[in-house]
C-alpha cells in the first residue's frame, strides 16, 4: 500500500510567508526576495513529506495567496480591471486578491468567500463575457519542475475543472455552459504539458462533487471530463473529492475514465457504501487520516474502514481526508503544550507519521500485532481527564424555556427605541479597532512576564480612552471599546474559559497571509470568572453614548475551534452558550446596555448538503445563540455580527437567533443578500457593511452614500444601521480614521436626503 498527501500547508511553520509578502506589499523587500522565500517553502514542505516516506506528494498546493484565485490566472480569467492597470503579473495576481489603489489606479478586489466548510477563504474567478479562456500560465509546470530538479516526483494539483466553473462568477450573460468547451480545453493542454513533463499522475480537486448535485450539473461534470480524460495521455489523472461523499454522481465518476478516484472516508458520511458503486479497477484513495482536525488517528477504526474497502478494489493508497492546510505545521513547535495533551495530538507532520505507520500496518501479516497498531489502540483506551460533572449537569437541565426570550421583537423594538433615541441610520463598527503594532507588543511583553498586570491594563485602558475619544470626534453613534485585550475572537474567549487548551505555532491559514491558531477544545466547557466586564464598563464610564459589549457566539467560538470527537458538537455547544450567558448577564447587570454577540462563523459550518442542514446543525446552533441572550431584560439591545454572509438560504433561521439588529458582509457580495432579506420580510434590524474592511482602501463619501441608497430600496429606513462590514483590527488607523469619516458623513447625508424626499 502506498501514501500520498492531497496537500501541504504552505505559510511556513513560523509564518515565513505571511512575512514576507507582507514585507513585499509595504516596498520592504523586492519581488525577487519574494520568490526566494516561497521557493525554499515549497521545497521544505516536499522534503519533509519525502523523508516521511510519503509515496505521493503534491505539488502546486502552494500559493501566493489562494488556489483557485491561481487557477483563474492559469485560465487567463483576470478582469479587464486588473489588466488595465498595467503592473507586473504578480501585482496583478495581488490586486485581484487584495483591491489595489496607487498611481497606477483604484480597484477592489475580487469576492471573496469560504471554501466549503472550512474557515479557510478562496477568491471568487470572475468571469467576463469577453474574458477568453485559456491556459495562459506556467505555475504548476513550473513547480512541478522545481520539484523535479530537486529529486522529488510530484503528482501536480489542480483545482478541477467543475469545480472552477462553479464557483466561478459570470458578470455578464455568459454561463458556465457557454465556456465549458474552452476550459476543458485548457485542461487538456494542462494534461498533455504534463505528460511530455513526465507526470505519473496528475490531481484535480473537486470538492464541488461532494454538494447537492443537479441533471444540469452532472451533464456539466460529464462533458468537461469525456474531453479532458479523452486526451489522457501517459500521466495518470486522479479525481480528487473531499469534505463529504459523492452519492449524487457516482455512477458518472465511476463510469469515466479516470485512473484514481479519492473519496473522504471522514466527512463522508455515505463513502463507503458509495466505494462499492466505484469501478474496482480504478485506484482508490482512501481519505482516512483527518487533515481538518488535530485528534490522533485511531487505527483501529481505520483498519477497520479499509479492511472493507479491501475486497472492492486491487489498489488502495491511504491519503489524508482533504488538503493538510487545514492543519497546523507541526506538535514540535509546541515546546509548552504538557506530553499529556501532545500524545493523543497529531498535526501535519505527524500526520504524515500516521499515514507512513498505517502504511506498515497494512503490508504487515498480521495488523493487530504490529508495535504501531498496539500503541495506538493503548492510547485510545486510556481515559482522557476532560470530565466536568457540574457542566454535564447542567446542559442535562436545559428546558425549552431556556431558549426563549421574552418579550418577543417587535415589543422589544419599541421599548428600545424609547431607551436608546438613536438617530436614523445608527453608525457604529463591528469591534476591534486596528490592532497596532504597540497593542501587541503590550500583549507580548506581558505574556513573556516582562511587564506587570497593572502595567499591562494601564497600556490598554490607555487605548480604549483613545479609542473612545476619536469615535466620539468622528461622531458615531453606538461606541466599542475596541477589543485590544484580544488577540483573536475566539482564542481570547477560549483562553478565559475551563475546558481548552493553547498551542503557541498551530497557526492555519484563513485567507491570504492571514491566519488562525484555533484553539483546542479538551474537555467541559465552563466559565471561570468574567472575561469581558472589566473592559466594557471602564469603556462605558467614558462617554455617555452606548458602549457595546463585545462577546463571541457559542457557535463561531465551535466552528473556529478544534472540536472534541468525544462528544457531539450540539453538547459542546449548549456548554460553551451556558458559559456565555453567564457573561452576558454580568455585562447587563455591570450597566452594559447594548451587547453583541459575534456568531461571524456561523454560516461557515453549515452541512454541504441541504438535507442535512437542520437535522445535523441549525437544529442545536441557532439555539445555541438563543440561550445565550434570552436571560436579558427587554431594554437590553442584544446585536450579531455575521462575516461573509452568504446566507440567504437561511434567512429564516437568522431571524430566529433573535437578536435585535445583526450586521454583516455585504459589500464584497454585491449586495445581493438584501433582495432576500425584502423578500422574506426580515424583521431583525441590519447593518448591511457599507465597505470593505479586508482591503486597505479607502470608501468615498459618495460611495457611501450610494451604498445606502441601494440598501434603502429593499430594507424599511427604521431598519438600517450603517457600519463597516467586519472588525477593523486588521487595518491601520491611517485608513481607518477617514473611511469611518466619510462612513459618518455619508450616514449625515444619507439622512438629509431621506428627510428632504
Ligand atoms: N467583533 C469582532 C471584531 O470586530 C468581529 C470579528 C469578525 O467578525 N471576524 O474584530
Ligand atoms: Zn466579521
Amino acid at each position: 500500500m502506498k501514501t500520498s498527501v492531497i496537500g501541504y500547508p504552505r505559510i511556513g511553520k513560523d509564518r515565513e510567508l505571511k512575512f514576507a509578502s507582507e514585507k513585499y506589499f509595504r516596498n520592504e523587500i523586492t519581488e525577487n526576495e519574494l520568490l526566494e522565500t516561497a521557493k525554499a517553502l515549497r521545497l521544505s514542505h516536499w522534503e519533509v513529506q519525502k523523508s516521511n516516506g510519503i509515496d505521493f506528494i503534491s505539488s502546486n498546493d502552494f500559493s501566493f495567496y489562494d488556489n483557485v484565485l491561481d487557477t483563474a490566472v492559469l485560465l487567463n480569467a483576470v478582469p479587464k480591471r486588473y489588466r488595465e492597470l498595467g503592473v507586473s503579473e504578480l501585482d496583478t495576481y495581488f490586486a485581484m486578491a487584495k483591491g489595489y489603489q496607487g498611481d497606477k489606479g483604484d480597484v477592489k478586489a475580487l469576492a471573496m468567500k469560504k471554501w466549503f466548510n472550512t474557515n479557510y477563504h478562496y477568491m471568487v474567478p470572475e468571469i467576463e463575457d469577453d474574458t477568453e479562456i485559456s491556459l495562459s500560465g506556467t505555475k504548476p509546470f513550473d513547480e512541478y519542475c522545481e520539484a523535479d530538479k530537486n529529486g522529488i516526483k510530484t503528482k501536480p494539483d489542480i483545482i478541477g475543472a467543475f469545480t472552477f466553473l462553479k464557483l466561478a462568477r459570470f458578470t455578464g450573460n455568459k454561463t458556465a455552459d457557454d465556456i465549458a468547451d474552452s476550459v476543458a480545453q485548457a485542461y487538456c493542454e494542462i494534461l498533455e504539458k504534463f505528460n511530455s513533463l513526465g507526470a505519473e499522475w496528475v490531481q484535480f480537486d473537486e470538492p464541488y462533487l461532494v454538494r447537492d448535485l443537479n441533471d444540469a450539473d452532472k451533464v456539466l461534470f460529464v462533458s468537461l471530463y469525456e474531453k479532458i480524460l479523452s486526451q489522457k495521455g501517459s500521466a495518470k489523472v486522479l479525481l480528487q473529492t473531499y469534505f463529504g461523499d459523492v452519492r449524487d454522481c457516482c455512477d458518472e465518476i465511476s463510469s469515466l475514465d479516470f485512473d484514481g478516484v479519492g473519496l473522504d472516508f471522514v466527512e463522508g458520511k455515505m463513502s463507503l457504501d458509495i466505494a462499492d458503486k466505484i469501478d474496482g479497477n480504478k485506484v482508490l484513495f482512501a481519505g482516512v487520516v483527518n487533515g481538518k482536525n488535530i485528534w490522533k488517528n485511531n487505527y483501529e477504526k481505520t483498519t477497520g474502514i479499509i479492511d472493507k474497502l479491501k475486497s472492492h478494489f486491487g489498489e488502495i493508497v491511504i491519503n489524508t481526508s482533504c488538503s493538510l492546510l487545514h492543519s497546523p505545521y507541526t506538535l514540535k513547535s509546541e515546546t509548552k503544550l504538557d506530553e499529556s495533551f501532545t500524545k493523543h495530538l497529531a498535526f501535519a507532520e505527524e500526520k504524515l507519521v500516521e499515514l507512513n505507520e498505517l502504511k506498515k500496518i497494512f503490508s504487515s501479516e498480521n495488523p493487530s500485532q504490529t508495535e504501531e497498531y498496539k500503541t495506538n489502540a493503548a492510547l485510545f483506551s486510556e481515559d482522557r481527564d476532560c470530565d466536568n460533572k457540574e457542566v454535564q449537569k447542567k446542559t442535562a437541565a436545559l428546558s425549552e424555556n431556556d431558549f426563549v426570550r421574552l418579550p418577543e421583537f417587535a415589543e422589544r423594538e419599541k421599548i428600545q427605541k424609547t431607551v436608546f433615541s438613536l438617530p436614523l441610520f445608527p453608525t457604529t463598527t463591528i469591534g476591534s479597532f486596528p490592532q497596532t503594532a504597540d497593542v501587541r507588543q503590550n500583549r507580548a511583553k506581558f505574556r513573556r512576564g516582562e511587564i506587570s498586570a497593572e502595567e499591562y491594563e494601564t497600556f490598554n485602558k490607555q487605548k480604549i480612552k483613545e479609542c473612545v475619544a476619536l469615535q466620539e470626534k468622528i461622531g458615531l453613534d453606538v461606541l466599542v471599546h475596541g477589543e485590544f485585550e484580544r488577540n483573536d475572537m475566539v482564542e481570547y474567549f477560549g483562553e478565559c474559559l475551563d475546558g481548552f487548551i493553547f498551542t503557541s505555532k498551530a497557526w492555519v491559514q484563513s485567507y491570504g497571509t492571514r491566519c488562525v491558531k484555533p484553539p483546542i477544545v479538551w474537555g467541559d466547557v465552563s466559565r471561570a470568572k468574567p472575561m469581558t466586564v472589566k473592559w466594557s464598563a471602564y469603556a462605558q464610564s467614558l462617554t455617555e453614548k452606548p458602549m457595546k459589549g463585545m462577546l463571541t457566539g457559542p457557535v463561531t467560538i465551535l466552528n473556529w475551534s478544534f472540536p472534541r470527537e468525544d462528544i457531539s458538537l450540539k453538547e459542546c455547544a449548549y456548554q460553551i452558550a451556558l458559559a456565555i450567558r453567564e457573561e452576558v448577564i454580568d455585562l447587563e447587570a455591570n450597566g452594559i446596555k447594548i451587547i453583541q454577540v459575534d456568531e461571524a462563523a456561523l454560516r461557515e459550518k453549515l452541512p454541504l448538503r441541504k438535507s442535512d442542514w437542520k437535522s445535523d446543525y441549525l437544529d442545536w446552533a441557532i439555539p445555541a445563540f438563543r440561550l445565550v441572550h434570552s436571560g436579558v431584560k427587554a431594554e437590553t439591545q442584544i446585536h450579531t455580527h455575521m462575516c461573509y454572509s452568504e446566507f440567504t438560504d437561511i434567512i429564516k433561521d437568522i431571524d430566529n437567533m433573535d437578536a435585535d439588529v445583526i450586521t454583516f458582509e455585504a459589500s464584497r457580495s454585491d449586495l445581493t443578500i438584501l433582495d432576500s432579506l425584502k423578500e422574506n420580510n426580515f424583521r431583525t434590524q441590519v447593518g448591511p457593511g457599507v465597505y470593505d474592511i479586508h482591503s486597505p482602501r479607502i470608501p468615498s463619501v459618495d460611495e457611501i452614500v450610494s451604498a445606502v441608497e441601494k440598501m434603502l430600496l429593499k430594507i424599511p429606513k427604521e431598519k438600517l444601521w450603517i457600519n463597516p462590514d467586519c472588525g477593523l483590527k486588521t487595518r491601520g488607523n491611517e485608513e481607518t480614521v477617514p473611511s469611518l469619516e466619510n462612513l459618518v458623513k455619508a450616514a449625515k447625508l444619507s439622512r438629509k436626503n431621506v428627510l428632504e424626499k
